[in-house]
């Protein structure tokens, strides 16, 4: 069965070929489909939402809270803007014919892909897997799903629930890690929607080359966060803690460096550690309401960052809960290790800088972020910050919090990804609009015919 634990290349051709097949049949394009696997997904994560959370702790010691909130609510949100828009989405629109195409009407219309594979990582293994298939059911595709096998229990979860709810054969669960994965991208698709880190993204680029496949990139990077001396700083360092420390800050656009003004350091740093103190008490360790890190590998790796600076609050780590306390650190060297590679947990760099401009030239030296926060309250300078930089997206004087409007679009630019979902993103994504002209057969100018001539030419122009 599709669902199953596949190791085997043959498994996967089958599985992929019963999702064409399915395509093929012409069933997926119905608009009945789609609203009835949608609403199947929905009722999916009704039911099973405390499997869900079980699962989701078992993995990350997710809070119910931000299980809700970051992964079933979220999913549930994006089903229902697609339920609520699809026929005004599905709708073809008139576009205007030119006199050389008359007499005709012109119109887009939005083809489904086909079989597209969806590719999730674990740090939010419900959303990442799910939001971007209610795009592509919205979109009336069918799908091979591949959970990453670091949220062993989710992924598992999904392939046991999924063919039970949805349509077994269109919507196929493929679950392993990279062996499965590589087998998977041999196959032909008509998209690969993937979300993970950028080395991985390579590899699902040079494979989809291959069948010239067009592929969606969900990366991440080290997302900035700019706090100039008029923000208001208790409110910044709570939003900015919040987004950084929920999840123990493996979020993809979490705030992975703040660079304040000079100024207002200290008072920042003291707002920070107190942020920390109200949300997960002295002792974040007894918390339930603070995660730990997913795996070994991250959580030696993320230990070995935790004194790349003066230690403002947290700097503890152990190995046996992989627990990493919320720790802030001010003095920090731009070539620190901890300002090399996205640090994805949960510890902020602080760096102070002596204007907001010399905090653009910091960011615009590095690759182009996921996501770009800025605290002031002069609009002057929060319109200078989104001007003079790039990133995938921004957020003003907030945090995270432009992931709840489905009305924009999310995704990376430059080594943050390429492509873009969410809400009719999600549609527009995971379709093929095609234009289409219906001519008459009526008055054939011969203008466009050969025998040219100098009159045709001189008319050509005119009509033009
Ligand atoms: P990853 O890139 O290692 O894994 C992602 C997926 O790729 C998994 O399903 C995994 O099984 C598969 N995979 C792993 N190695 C592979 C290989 N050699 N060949 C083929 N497939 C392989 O995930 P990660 O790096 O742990 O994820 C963290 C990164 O993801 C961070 O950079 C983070 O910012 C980014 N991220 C981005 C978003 C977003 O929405 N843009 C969301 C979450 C995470």
């Amino acid at each position: 069965m599709a669902s199953q634990l596949m190791n085997t290349g043959s498994s996967v051709v089958e599985a992929v070929a019963k999702a064409r097949a399915s395509f093929r049949s012409g069933r997926t394009r119905a608009v009945s489909w789609r609203r009835s696997q949608l609403e199947a997904l929905k009722r999916l994560l009704k039911q099973e939402e405390s499997a869900i959370f079980e699962a989701l702790w078992a993995d990350l010691r997710k809070p119910r809270l931000e299980g809700y909130l970051t992964e079933v609510g979220f999913v549930i949100k994006e089903i229902d803007d697609a339920l609520r828009h699809l026929d005004g989405w599905m709708k073809p629109e008139r576009k205007h014919t030119s006199l050389l195409a008359q007499p005709g009407r012109s119109w887009t219309t939005h083809d489904p892909l086909g079989v597209v594979l969806i590719i999730g990582t674990w740090n939010y293994p419900v959303q990442l897997l799910l939001a971007p298939l209610a795009g592509a059911l919205a979109g009336g595709n069918a799908a091979a799903l591949k959970p990453s096998e670091i949220a062993s229990h989710t992924s598992a979860l999904m392939a046991d629930l999924l063919p039970r709810h949805l349509d077994p054969e269109a919507v196929a669960v493929i679950q392993g890690g990279a062996d499965e994965t590589q087998a998977l991208l041999d196959e032909r698709f008509d998209m690969i929607f993937f979300t993970g880190g950028g080395r991985v993204g390579q590899v699902v680029l040079e494979k989809a080359a291959k069948h010239l496949t067009p592929v969606v990139l969900e990366l991440g990077g080290k997302s900035p966060c700019l706090v100039d001396r008029d923000a208001s700083l208790e409110v910044a360092a709570r939003r900015i803690a919040w987004g950084r420390f929920s999840n123990a800050g493996q979020t993809c656009v979490a705030p992975d460096y703040v660079l304040v003004h000079e100024a207002v350091e200290l008072e920042l740093l003291a707002h920070l550690r107190a942020a920390v103190t109200a949300f997960y008490g002295d002792d974040p360790r007894t918390s339930p309401d603070y995660c730990r890190i997913v795996n070994d590998r991250n959580f030696e790796r993320l230990s070995k960052l935790l004194h790349d600076g003066e230690v403002i609050c947290g700097g503890q780590a152990d190995a046996k809960e992989r627990y990493i306390a919320p720790t802030v650190l001010r003095g920090v060297s731009p070539d620190a290790p901890v300002m090399r590679d996205e640090i994805f947990g949960p510890i902020l760099p602080v760096l102070a800088v002596p204007s907001m401009d010399a905090a653009i030239e910091f960011v615009t030296d590095r690759p182009s972020p996921l996501a770009l926060y800025v605290f002031s309250n002069v609009e002057a300078t929060q319109q200078k910050v989104i001007d003079r930089t790039s990133s995938g997206n921004a957020c003003i004087n907030d945090v995270l919090m432009h992931m709840v409007v489905p009305e924009l679009p999310f995704g990376g630019v430059g080594e943050s990804g390429m492509g873009r979902y969410h809400g009719r993103w999600s549609f527009e994504t995971f379709t093929h609009r095609k234009g289409v002209l219906a001519r008459s057969i009526h008055l054939d100018l011969p203008v466009r015919y050969p025998p040219y001539s100098d009159g045709h030419l001189a008319l050509l122009k005119l009509i033009d």
